[in-house]
């Protein structure tokens, strides 16, 4: 129990890094030798790959150990169902299945938890509760559906471990959830981004003022968008409360950052209980602190199912922990989760993120939709942005439009030389949910249309 302290394990979140690696690589080197004694695909892997745990001597060893894929996890499944190779147990083993909600490739990840694992993945999140500041006098109201989606499960469990007393907010409607929110007074809410501005529509909605209501701390989790700061500020302006950003993931059962009280625009990694790497996505090389790169994790909780470098397709930027004030030892991912991977794109040696052109673009009103192109011709890569305007507000000039965005791209992407086309009216297409606007035409077939 953390007392008095800002921490919940004031031991381990203030160690120097010397320690926290030297407790990194003692949990490396078990987990890598339970997962070789007891997890077929593992034993398989290691072998194929001539990696064994004795191998690790020291933390840069950490690269001898093979990265494990999604589409990996999902062919094991595939091949030997219900749960393939990975996890240690069967069902008969475990007390706890939950799945993916994806729909990629082969189908929802099923994961099998251990009530061991249980009171990890409640450990992890107590890290982020206690560290947010909540407190055994507080009321938590979590606004989660408690479905086979794991989400806030491990925080229910976390809430109980710090001793908050807690309102499962399941199977209710928004407007029944309002309502019990002012009722019992709750100090705290856990909810998605998303769903935090859907209860303060509702609230006014409703004329609940929720800035005077008690509410003090919001939990959010479940999206990238927790850390746009835009997003965030307005969820604590219509709420009258500060927001905490967490970020977590079904291949781990729980979360793997958190956003302290201190709010440094970031969110700390569990060190204690993970390794995070950030890599290159092209050629799986590390990247620097303060560079863009793919996360790729190392859980030592979860002993049904161990997860060694598991490669994420989440975006990041890694900052040293001092870049915090609170004291803590663990470095933080500035501004959180920052995408998907698959939105970058890497031409001629240079990063171009989707929702970076999007903030180019959209600057310009004229501008009804757009489309990214990249194509390589020859051995050269080249990319393309495609507009179409608007019919009631076209540019004085399109020479002119297609000159300041030519310029306003290339200054923002170290010079890359970007296309600029125009587009028949109707010609791109249109989205209504999660919406795509770059192709990357770069391995497709010869000819193959746009
Ligand atoms: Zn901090």
């Amino acid at each position: 129990m953390a007392g008095d302290s800002p921490y919940w394990n004031p031991k381990t979140e203030t160690l120097d890094r010397e320690r926290l690696e030297a407790l990194q690589l003692a949990k490396l080197r078990y987990h890598c030798e339970w997962a070789a004694a007891r997890s077929p695909w593992y034993r398989a892997r290691f072998a194929a790959e001539g990696f064994e745990p004795s191998q690790l001597r020291s933390l840069a060893d950490l690269r001898r150990v093979p990265i494990l894929t999604r589409e990996e996890w999902t062919n094991s499944q595939f091949q030997h169902p219900p749960y393939g190779e990975i996890p240690v147990i069967g069902g008969d083993g475990a007390i706890r299945l939950h799945t993916t909600s994806g729909t990629t490739g082969r189908g929802p990840l099923r994961a099998l938890d251990s009530r061991k694992d249980w009171a990890w993945i409640a450990e992890m999140w107590a890290y982020a509760i206690w560290g947010c500041g909540a407190r055994p006098s507080d009321t938590a109201y979590i606004a989660f559906g408690y479905g086979s989606f794991i989400g806030f499960w491990g925080l229910h469990y976390a809430m109980e471990k710090v001793g908050v007393l807690n309102v499962p907010g399941g199977a209710q409607s928004t407007e029944a959830r309002v309502l019990q929110i002012v009722d019992f007074d709750a100090t705290v809410v856990a909810a998605t981004p998303t769903y935090a501005l859907r209860l303060a529509q509702e609230a006014d909605r409703l004329g609940v003022d929720l800035p005077s209501s008690s509410v003090q701390r919001l939990i959010l989790s479940g999206e990238p968008a927790g850390s746009i700061p835009q997003t965030k500020a307005l969820i604590e302006e219509l709420w009258g409360a500060k927001a905490f950003d967490t970020a977590g993931m079904t291949e781990i059962g729980t979360i793997m950052v958190f956003e302290c009280s201190h709010q440094p625009g970031g969110t700390h990694i569990i060190e204690d209980n993970m390794i995070e790497e950030v890599i290159d996505p092209a050629t799986l090389e590390p990247v620097s602190y303060g560079e863009r790169g793919e996360r790729v994790v190392t859980s030592f909780g979860r002993g049904t199912i161990p997860l060694l470098r598991y490669r994420t397709s989440d975006l990041v930027c890694r900052v040293p922990a001092a870049t915090c004030s609170c004291g803590r030892g663990f470095d933080l991912y500035e501004g959180g989760i920052l995408g998907r991977v698959d939105d970058m794109k890497i031409i001629r040696g240079t990063n171009v993120y989707a929702r970076g052109i999007e903030a180019i673009v959209r600057e310009f009103p004229e501008v009804e939709e757009f489309q990214t192109v990249i194509t390589r011709e020859g051995l050269r890569d080249e990319i393309t942005l495609r507009v179409e305007l608007r019919a009631d507000r076209s540019p004085a000039s399109w020479e002119e439009l297609s000159d300041v965005l030519h310029r306003r791209l290339a200054l923002a992407h170290e010079g890359l030389n970007f296309r600029i086309e125009r587009a028949d009216a109707g010609e791109l297409p249109r989205f209504e949910l999660k919406a795509k606007r770059t192709v990357d035409l770069r391995d497709a077939p010869i000819g193959a249309a746009r």
